[in-house]
């Protein structure tokens, strides 16, 4: 569908709900995980139960993480981050839910963002619930593998890095500075929960949208997917951006497939 008829359709806006996905990122050189078919292009990531059970894949995860993180920290806000903030400067953002964890939104200057999965600049003990910078993590991460620090690698999603050729037993993982628990970043992994109070907030806004925005997601993920089918439920017109097949093609009002940066620039 043409982009006129997507513009016609916001015109008539005043309360949008926007939901993005690793699709608006792209263009900011972070890999997404699957492709425009909708097919899974990468390794599996890492799930939340085994983050929390077992031993040798937090060493994987911290240092694959800890080669990803420089990479995700040098990432830039593209042309839709940037048209998203400006549009919220002239109030037509309800809220911002993003499923990104890399943070570029808030860079870019937005303020009404709800990161539903976390972000990963942010550290949680599993024990005490302290939060900590993932900066101070890296710095202490660096310390105890020096060998790890200036590795080159491949870079995934989510800040992830394809390291796996590293003996991964000999990685060391720094704990709590308050009461030595485990620290985890502070997203949600493939198979954990959304935090209710976030479900909630979004919910709530929402309720109070005449109509939702999808940008670069294939909704595969039912986090994302239920704020579409909730929409239908009420009522609620969806329009979507998004290079490829997505779980909710069905439930859309409007869809423009072509890259978000080039359809937002010409929309704001
Ligand atoms: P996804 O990988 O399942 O889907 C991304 C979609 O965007 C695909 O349909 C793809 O064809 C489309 N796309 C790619 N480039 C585009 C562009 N330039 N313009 C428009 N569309 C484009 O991603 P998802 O739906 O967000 O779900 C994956 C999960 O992985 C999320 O829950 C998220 O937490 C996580 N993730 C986050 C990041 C990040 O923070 N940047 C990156 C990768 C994955």
């Amino acid at each position: 569908m043409s982009l006129q008829l997507l513009q016609t359709f916001l015109a008539s806006k005043r309360n949008i709900f926007v939901l993005t996905g690793a699709g608006i990122s792209a263009e900011s050189g972070i890999p997404t995980y699957r492709d425009h078919q909708g097919n899974w292009q990468r390794s599996d990531p890492i799930q939340h139960l085994e983050f929390l059970e077992q031993t040798s894949k937090r060493q994987r995860y911290w240092a694959r993480s800890m080669v990803g993180w420089k990479h995700l920290q040098a990432a830039q806000p593209n042309r839709t981050h940037i048209g998203l903030a400006k549009w919220e400067s002239i109030q037509k953002i309800s809220l911002l839910v993003t499923q990104n964890v890399d943070g570029l939104h808030q860079r870019a200057g937005s303020r009404k963002v709800l990161d539903l999965h976390g972000r990963l600049s942010e550290v949680r003990c599993l024990g005490c619930d302290a939060v900590s910078s993932r900066d101070e993590m890296q710095t202490r991460l660096e310390t105890v593998n020096p060998d790890l620090a200036n590795f080159v690698a491949g870079y995934l999603p989510d800040g992830d890095a394809d390291i796996d050729d590293y003996d991964m037993s000999s990685v060391k993982i720094p704990t709590c500075i308050g009461c030595g628990g485990v620290l985890k970043p502070d997203v949600v992994f493939f198979g954990g929960a959304v935090p209710k109070p976030s479900v909630e907030k979004a919910f709530a806004a929402l309720s109070q949208s005449d109509a939702v925005l999808v940008i670069g997601s294939s909704l595969a993920v039912f986090s994302g997917f239920r704020f579409c089918r909730k929409a239908a439920e009420t009522g609620v017109p969806i329009a979507c951006i998004n290079q490829g097949k997505t779980r909710a093609d069905d439930l859309f009002s409007i869809k423009v497939e072509m890259a978000a940066s080039d359809a937002i620039s010409q929309l704001t």
